[in-house]
């Protein structure tokens, strides 16, 4: 099986592995899009485009770059003719426009040339065309909403209120001010979706989970928006086509692959998705699961068996799991705030850090601190607040806190915990259930720090596992395309068989690569759970100093 991915945070790269039957990767190829292509004139992957808030791909990059990588598969020689099948994770949100021309280039590829030939800048109406880092749309979100009857409206369809980046603004944005590129649009594809177009050789169906960031699908009913839709741009129905499931069979190779790479014609392409809900698909973690991220931002991906009703945050459909959803939230505050602190107390060294850290008793002799740098997203705070034991909620000094701890391992453990219990509280806000099976994943930069994950174990009252081995998104695609071409086969040759579920199947071949790491000590309840009280008290002070 091969997936190709885009990388998941800066989307600076094209990755594809090459798994065997027992799923472990067997080769494996990369493209990075600033050095491989530097035509393109990319930096991280994207172009600044001229307006602020504005940035862009020109399509015929990723399309090069896939060029570039199937011939380095076959350099590594990868033997592509027993590929089973196929899929991919890619950045969410980016949207591509399909010209009539470039869908007739697509179902009539010539193998003896390159894909970027025969698809090129003539195949889109739109070639410079909005990423996931697009933020230019407030307008679009604002008409949107105030269309279909409100934010909360919005949030109720389609798990999210309108965000800029989001496919549906974004779409709004090219009908506004390029009406006629719109017009000729024959069909709209996700970068993901677009990346099972190539494969397919005709334009590939949107999967739930990716439709799910653009503001147009309806989550629980599975289908596109008519409110949303007719919100967005007109006629947008038949640009879109039907969305499918995340593990759905979508066609056979393309002819063109078999001919000039020699994938075997039945090799199935099964669909592609967004690289959040891929990365929890690889992370083979069930409904018991909170994982945490810990990378530039802490973000914090879940099962939910309904939608919360929470203002900010996303709700996605699952992946992987029939009738369920995935909730997202992302912090600004996390690691940025963590590297401050470390530098003004420590200066800049983890090591010392986390002697401190470990210094100082769970609890912090009921100090606590809130650093919110940047507007947080839920709360919606700025500032920082520090508490000793002593502080009151309700008394007169409980808003301004006290203006530093007395040592520096005071600060670094007063930083940590209320970061923790604030992911705690969104948690348990956004629907999540805290139960003795409750597991912590935690992934990105500073997962490798023991003393932070200790705090996070004790906090949640949960055990710590990191996870071994390949990037979840890349895996989340390959396991996909097994999980898809197992019930298609299977389907075909029992179809009363009872479906067995996507995480039975992949565990069945191959063992779950995570490590316990931490596990929370006797008292952390004792000691948390009141201090879960603290934080919100913390929070609401915080939240209303905004208003004054
Ligand atoms: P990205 O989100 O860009 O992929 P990473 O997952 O690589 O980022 O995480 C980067 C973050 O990890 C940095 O902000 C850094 O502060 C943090 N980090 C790296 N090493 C440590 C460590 N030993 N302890 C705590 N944080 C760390």
């Amino acid at each position: 099986m091969v997936m190709i991915r885009q990388h998941y945070i800066l989307h600076t790269n094209l990755k594809a592995i090459l798994l065997n039957a027992k799923l472990d990767v067997i080769a494996s190829a990369e493209v990075k899009f600033d050095t491989d292509l530097p035509e393109f004139r990319t930096t991280g992957g994207a172009n600044p485009g001229l307006n602020k808030f504005e940035f862009f791909v020109q399509p015929v990059m990723w399309i090069k770059a896939m060029d570039i990588i199937l011939d380095r598969l076959v350099i590594s020689e990868a033997d592509l003719s027993t590929v089973a099948a196929i899929s991919g994770s890619a950045q969410q949100h980016g949207s591509l426009y399909w010209s009539k021309h470039g869908i007739t280039a697509l179902e009539n590829l010539d193998p003896t040339k390159f894909l970027h030939t025969q698809i090129d800048d003539s195949a889109f109406v739109v070639n410079r065309t909005p990423i996931w880092m697009d933020a230019s749309t407030v307008k679009q979100c604002i008409e949107m909403e105030t269309a279909i009857g409100g934010h909360t409206e919005m949030l109720k369809i389609s798990g999210s209120k309108c965000y800029p980046r989001f496919t549906g603004p974004q779409i709004r944005k090219i009908y506004q001010q390029r009406t006629h590129a719109y017009e000729d649009a024959q069909r709209i594809s996700l970068v993901s979706s677009f990346l099972a177009t190539l494969f397919l050789g005709k334009v590939a169906s949107i999967d739930y989970s990716d439709a799910s960031g653009m503001n147009l699908l309806d989550i629980r009913e599975k289908t596109w928006s008519k409110a949303c839709l007719n919100a967005c741009a007109p006629d947008l129905e038949q640009r879109l086509g039907t969305p499918v499931s995340s593990t759905a069979v979508l066609g056979n190779v393309a002819d063109y692959f078999v001919q000039r790479f020699c994938f075997p014609a039945t090799c199935k392409i099964v669909a592609c998705t967004g690289d959040n809900p891929s990365a929890l698909a690889g992370m083979l973690v069930d409904k018991n699961w909170l994982s945490l991220s810990l990378g530039t931002s802490d973000t914090l991906m879940m099962s939910l068996e309904e939608p919360p009703n929470l203002e900010e945050g996303h709700v996605l459909c699952h992946p992987t799991e029939q009738d369920t959803f995935m909730g997202l939230l992302c912090f600004r505050n996390g690691s940025l705030v963590r590297e401050s602190i470390n530098k003004s107390e420590v200066g800049g060294n983890w090591q010392m850090f986390n002697e401190l850290l470990e210094s100082t008793p769970r609890g912090n002799f009921g100090n606590l601190a809130v650093h919110f740098n940047e507007m947080e997203i839920i709360p919606k705070a700025k500032g920082t607040l520090r508490w000793n034991k002593d502080m009151q909620p309700n008394s007169p000094d409980a808003a301004k806190g006290i203006i530093k701890f007395r040592s520096p391992q005071i600060e670094i453990r007063a930083l940590i915990e209320g970061q923790m219990l604030h992911h705690r509280a969104i948690a348990e806000d956004m629907g999540f259930h805290f139960i003795t099976e409750t597991k912590i994943l935690a992934t990105g930069g500073a997962s490798v720090n023991k003393s932070i994950l200790q705090v996070i174990s004790d906090v949640f009252n949960a055990p710590v596992y990191i996870q071994m081995g390949s990037e979840a998104a890349l895996m989340g695609a390959a396991y996909r395309a097994a999980y898809g071409y197992f019930i298609h086969e299977n389907q075909a040759q029992h179809p009363d068989a009872p479906r067995i579920s996507y995480r039975d199947y992949i565990l069945s071949l191959t063992p779950n690569h995570l490590q316990l790491v931490c596990e929370p000590n006797k008292d952390s309840e004792q000691i948390y759970g009141p201090l879960l009280q603290r934080y919100r008290d913390m929070a609401i002070t915080l939240e209303a100093n905004q208003a004054t």
